[in-house]
């Protein structure tokens, strides 16, 4: 693995259908990077609010922090979420890791309407889900 690529679990929230994680999270992760692993909560039977897949991400490039999928292909795109567990230092203005946003020295480029600052913030990085005792 190359040492700007690294890997991460992303947690993919708003998924319009949670019975077809494995395959909704195999799509959607490889719009992010290499899919190496895909939590769909076990069961199968969405019995969690997001699907977790594990992704080699390009830390070179910005992170979405949006997905804008027609997942359920009747013309309708679903905004899902991204968030991003135990993401390391990184910046929410230029979505770098390696810096925070006080050192950043890039150039940002309006991305539209939906990227509003309030959507990018501390709320993408989050914790590891507790795995249950059986
Ligand atoms: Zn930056």
């Amino acid at each position: 693995m190359r040492f700007n690529h690294t890997a991460f679990w992303i947690q993919i929230h708003n998924v319009p259908l949670l019975c077809m994680a494995a395959e909704i999270g195999l799509l959607l992760g490889s719009m992010n990077g290499d899919v190496r692993e895909i939590d769909d909560g076990g069961t199968g039977d969405c019995a969690r609010k997001y699907i977790r897949v594990r992704v080699v991400i390009n830390v070179d490039q910005p992170l979405r922090r949006i997905l804008r999928v027609d997942v359920l292909r009747d013309g309708q795109e679903s905004m899902m979420l991204l968030r991003y567990e135990r993401l390391p230092e990184h910046c929410y203005r230029s979505r770098r890791i390696g810096h925070v946003v006080r050192d950043c020295l890039s150039v940002v480029e309006s991305e539209g309407p939906e990227d509003y600052d309030l959507l990018f913030g501390p709320w993408m990085n989050v914790s590891s889900p507790v795995k249950p005792v059986l």
